[in-house]
């Protein structure tokens, strides 16, 4: 017998057949589409460290869910950036409040599309927490109340998932009672189960204008060296309900992603967050890197660690690669 007997050099001999044996394929069908919604009509500002994403108004948003739609990514998830602040983010309720008016412009122009809501305070507050405020701590179980109301709120103006990203303790069983309560027991919650206290979250702050004014977020939001936390914060969140459980940020924490994709069995997300998405774009307009061979190569990267879904401001570029 000739040495060596196993030449996996064989599988590679041809585009073709790479194409046969590949394990994973990205497509467009598992990614979201996150968007910043600001009031006013007309309104288009680009964000200055995030090249391509945009706040926009209501009528704006839906001009690029067409254009989302037509490329065949099946779903966006809304951010809002209020008029008005206060310290318990109330504009976050408001019938005619930035994001429930996208989401109604969206579904009115009927659109096939599942739109995604954020649910937190962090957009809406003057302090900029996620959470109310007891002098400068943030309280928890005084919070789950407003979230529960907003994600009502949202599900009222026609969200078909509501996506907490709070980190409050229980607040995936306080939503999903009042969505119960109120008959929207049809609206799925995705739970921003491990999010981490990331640095990669700069760029999104300016884009969101949701900076803290004080402090950090380490007393509700993940420590980046922790794992198994992810697990047990998973695993509660699939007790009190949620339907997508998510890992954030993305790539950091492909270790984490992989850790849940063996342990639950409901479908996996994971953020591909804006600190991500402008390092990237930065190195591309320095001609540093080859952005479309390392979004793709990013991207597999994620998904074959194991998240079914991929939120991703890349979503739109993959689209146009893909076709
Ligand atoms: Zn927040």
């Amino acid at each position: 017998m000739s040495f060596p007997l196993h030449r996996p050099r064989r599988l590679r001999v041809s585009e073709k057949i790479r194409g046969l044996v590949r394990e994973n394929r990205l497509t467009t069908a598992g990614m979201i589409y996150p968007m910043f919604v600001c009031p006013g009509t007309k309104v288009r500002n680009e964000v200055s460290s995030m090249p391509g994403v945009y706040q926009q108004s209501a009528d704006q948003i839906v001009e690029e869910c067409r254009e989302v739609e037509a490329l065949g990514i099946p779903g966006v998830i809304l951010f809002g950036l209020p008029e008005t602040k206060d310290p318990e983010g109330k504009s976050s309720l408001a019938a005619d409040g930035v994001v429930q008016r996208a989401i109604e412009g969206i579904k009115k122009a009927k659109l096939d599309l599942l739109v995604i809501t954020d649910v937190c305070l962090c957009e809406y507050t003057d302090h900029g927490h996620c959470g109310l405020l007891d002098h400068d701590r943030i309280v928890n179980d005084a919070t789950l109340e407003i979230l529960s109301e907003q994600a009502l709120s949202h599900a009222r103006a026609g969200a078909d998932l509501v996506a907490p990203s709070d980190m409050m303790d229980g607040r995936v069983g306080a939503i999903r009672a009042k969505l119960d309560k109120n008959k929207f027991e049809n609206v799925a919650i995705m739970a921003y189960s491990a999010k981490y206290c990331s640095g990669f979250y700069g760029p999104f702050r300016e884009a969101a204008q949701s900076a803290p004014q004080f402090g950090d977020r380490r007393s509700y939001q993940m420590d980046p060296a922790n794992a198994r936390e992810a697990l047990k914060e998973v695993r509660m969140d699939l007790e009190e309900g949620a339907d997508i459980v998510m890992v954030k940020p993305a790539l950091a924490y492909l270790d984490v992603i992989r850790c849940v994709r063996d342990e639950v069995d409901v479908p996996v997300a994971a953020y591909n967050v804006s600190g991500e998405y402008s390092m990237v774009k930065a190195a591309a307009s320095k001609g540093w890197i080859d952005e479309k061979r390392i979004v793709m190569e990013i991207l597999t990267g994620i998904q074959r660690a194991g998240a079914e879904i991929i939120l991703t401001y890349h979503a739109k570029d993959v689209a146009r690669w893909l076709k």
